[in-house]
């Protein structure tokens, strides 16, 4: 049986100190219960000392059932001239009425004296009689001995005493930060060996990524004997950010041979790594190890003919494994091979014995030499290859559009746009105002098309990306316009370019309007 390793998350507290992550008390609630359906062992909720969202979040809880997670709340030890029960940071830790909570204390002698301002004595005292206060209360208590490592380095003997006056308070649990993330994997493994015979009760590590080690610090800490590893989802956090808990659970248990999840929950990873940096507002790292988009995907032509005839040629594990999905790229790199796998996916026939697939890879990197960007836009994509093979009928025609800007010195410009286009023998002429002149473009645009496609109106922008890709050419630069749309079964991306921003977008977002009417009119 593989040995059980104890997940803990603060995605809801050190998380959200990370420059980018502002979550309401609704938005950390919602997180909470994915955490918890997916199996980590303890959510941390946040400071309900510190704040008044947090203690929202707290109240929020009371009503909600948790089937996996023991939630957690998180506090520091008492100030110098309290005693715990007249403690205000204390007392918002018990009034949270949850039963496990995580204290922090100082290690590190350097933080006792200098920011603290307190005797190394008196340091010690204020870590017992905490932890002993809130053991008093019925409370399971987890230890943070926050800069542990940093402290140890240079005084070992009372950094021990420090975790010896939690111990001797009564934690359930100790965690060993590496509060500034400095430490090296080797000093981690040595310190955590010499520190291992003090420690009676099990302990974890707690890693921050100001060094880009805090994957590599967290494992070695479990190789040294700690059993619990605190992190964040998408390793959000102060700074650079906490260990990464997606890495953390995929490395422990498909390659180290620790249990973290159910086997079962694990096919969960990737959904639970969206649907943080959805609630987050963060756009997902396409580079993200195991979940990101990228994680399985293939470019280069000879990694996709080596793929299509085993997968493991360029693949560490079966992307299904964590529910991710593998992904073939087309783009100037590509080869007969990537245009094969690719058209197969969209479930295109080609003809002519390769002849359509080489003439496809040609027309792409003709087009990619223009500015084009095709592995970016797979519904453009869609369309060029099916264009290409005579297997698409254009299902209406542009015969004019006028767009118009006006600004005034009173307020915010407005757009108007009229276009005419032509349905078989039918014209029609429509007129819409927008935001600006592609928003007012595409209203006028689906205005027209609705009449002859009514599910037209299903389908909704979600992106509009903008680069230049020519800066040395100065306004006559051209501009690559994305377009990510959706209906209630998928996203798509489509693409345009052009030296005209306008007519960048209109290619955009014509093809975007296309590929929908392409696949209704296939009954797909
Ligand atoms: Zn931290």
């Amino acid at each position: 049986m593989s040995k059980q390793i104890v997940l803990y998350d603060t995605t809801l507290r050190d998380g959200t100190q990370g420059e980018q992550v502002n979550l309401s008390a609704e938005d950390k609630l919602r997180i909470a219960q994915k955490l918890d359906e997916f199996g980590i062992h303890y959510v941390e909720g946040g400071w309900p000392g510190s704040n008044p969202k947090d203690a929202r979040f707290f109240e929020l809880t009371k009503s909600t059932a948790f089937k996996n997670a023991r939630l957690v709340a998180f506090g520091s030890t008492r100030r110098a001239q309290n005693s715990p029960e007249m403690d205000k940071n204390i007392k918002a830790l018990l009034e949270t009425e949850v039963q496990t909570v995580a204290v922090v204390g100082k290690s590190w002698d350097l933080h006792a004296s200098d920011v603290l301002g307190v005797s190394l004595n008196e340091n010690l005292s204020m870590i017992e009689d905490t932890v002993a206060y809130l053991r008093k209360q019925e409370r399971k208590v987890i230890y943070d001995a926050e800069h542990f490592f940093d402290g140890y380095k240079q005084d070992p003997d009372y950094t021990l005493k420090t975790l010896k006056a939690a111990i001797n308070g009564g934690a359930d649990l100790i965690v060993l930060c590496d509060t500034n993330g400095g430490s090296m994997p080797d000093e981690i493994y040595w310190i955590m060996k010499e520190v291992l015979p003090h420690l009676t009760v099990p302990y974890g590590i707690h890693a921050h990524d100001d060094c880009g080690l805090a994957l590599a610090n967290s494992l070695v800490a479990v190789q040294s004997g700690a059993t619990i590893v605190q992190g964040t989802i998408n390793g959000y956090g102060e700074r650079c950010g906490n260990v990464d808990l997606v890495s953390v659970i995929g490395i422990l248990q498909l390659k180290m041979g620790y249990r973290c999840v159910e086997k079962e929950r694990l096919r969960q990873l990737t959904e639970l790594s969206r649907f943080v940096s959805e609630v987050a507002n963060i756009p997902p790292l396409n580079t993200h190890p195991f979940v990101g988009r990228s994680a399985f995907t293939h470019k280069g032509g000879i990694h996709v003919d080596a793929i299509q005839k085993n997968p493991m040629a360029y693949e560490h594990m079966d992307p299904e494994i964590v529910g991710n999905r593998r992904r073939v790229l087309v783009s100037d790199l590509s080869g007969k091979s990537n245009i094969d796998y690719k058209t197969r996916e969209m479930g295109i026939k080609l003809g002519g014995n390769g002849y359509d697939s080489r003439r496809i890879v040609e027309e792409i990197k003709k087009l990619e030499d223009q500015g084009y960007q095709f592995d970016a836009a797979e519904g453009s994509l869609e369309l060029l290859i099916k264009k290409i093979t005579g297997q698409f009928e254009e299902p209406f025609t542009l015969e004019s559009f006028r767009v118009t800007i006006e600004k005034n010195r009173r307020g915010p410009g407005t757009s108007q746009a009229t276009i005419k286009i032509s349905v078989g023998e039918e014209h029609e002429i429509t007129a819409a105002e927008g935001q600006g002149p592609v928003n007012a473009l595409d209203n006028a645009l689906r205005k027209a098309l609705t009449k002859f496609f009514p599910y037209i109106e299903e389908m909704g922008l979600v992106d509009f990306k903008v680069r230049v890709i020519d800066g040395s050419k100065a306004t006559a630069a051209k501009v690559r316009v994305q377009i990510e749309s959706r209906d209630a079964r998928e996203i798509w991306s489509t693409i345009g370019v052009s030296e005209n921003i306008i007519e960048a977008s209109w290619q955009a977002l014509v093809d975007s309007v296309q590929y929908k009417l392409s696949r209704e009119l296939n009954g797909k």
